[in-house]
């Protein structure tokens, strides 16, 4: 601990996966404390700044969260959108099989045009639809686990984990000296 103030330490987050997996849905979750059942698909601007505090390091993440405006439609996204990217959250819906297909596919394109040291989040979304789930726990969890992704299971509709997420990705950012 230190009396120091702490440092802020900017940091880009992008979000991937299937569109209607729930990214923005996240986003509003985790910084307005809202969720709307007919959330309008993403358009125009989507950056975001949300702040966590890393208390033992003395330091404050500010994370600026890009969200794709629609073009995660076409399965691939402008190399922009990586660049310098230090953190992402993959996003599938729990209760899509395909949408977990899709986070494979994002994972691939993210090692392929991301930063090598990128870290990265898994949110299995929706949870709240346990009933409608074609995904298990074991399934998400192992396919994070091989990938050395943080799992977890989120609901923008319940804000079940949403923060949780953020909190670990500021946790596991590498320190600044
Ligand atoms: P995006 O295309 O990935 O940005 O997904 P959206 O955030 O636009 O969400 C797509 C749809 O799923 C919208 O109708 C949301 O209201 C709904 N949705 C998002 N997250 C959840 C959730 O956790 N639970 C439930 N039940 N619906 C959700
Ligand atoms: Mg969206």
């Amino acid at each position: 601990a230190s009396d120091r103030q702490p440092q802020v330490i900017e940091c880009k987050l992008v979000l991937l996966g299937d569109a209607n997996a729930g990214k923005t849905s996240l986003v509003v979750r985790l910084v307005k404390n809202r969720f709307n059942a007919a959330q309008p698909a993403t358009v125009g601007a989507a950056f975001t700044q949300h702040r966590v505090p890393v208390a033992e390091a003395n330091e404050l993440i500010q994370f600026g969260i890009w969200d794709t405006a629609g073009s995660e439609r076409y399965r691939s996204l402008a190399p922009m959108y990586y660049r310098g990217a230090q953190a992402a959250v993959i996003v599938y819906d729990m209760t899509s099989k395909e949408s977990f297909e899709g986070a494979q596919m994002w994972l691939s394109e993210l090692r392929e045009q991301g930063m090598p040291n990128c870290v990265v989040a898994l949110a299995a979304n929706k949870a709240d639809l346990e009933e409608a789930r074609q995904v298990t726990t074991q399934e998400g969890q192992m396919y994070a686990r091989q990938n050395e992704m943080a799992y977890f299971e989120t609901s923008a509709q319940s804000a079940q984990n949403v923060s949780r997420v953020f909190v670990e990705l500021a946790n596991r950012m590498p320190r600044s000296l």
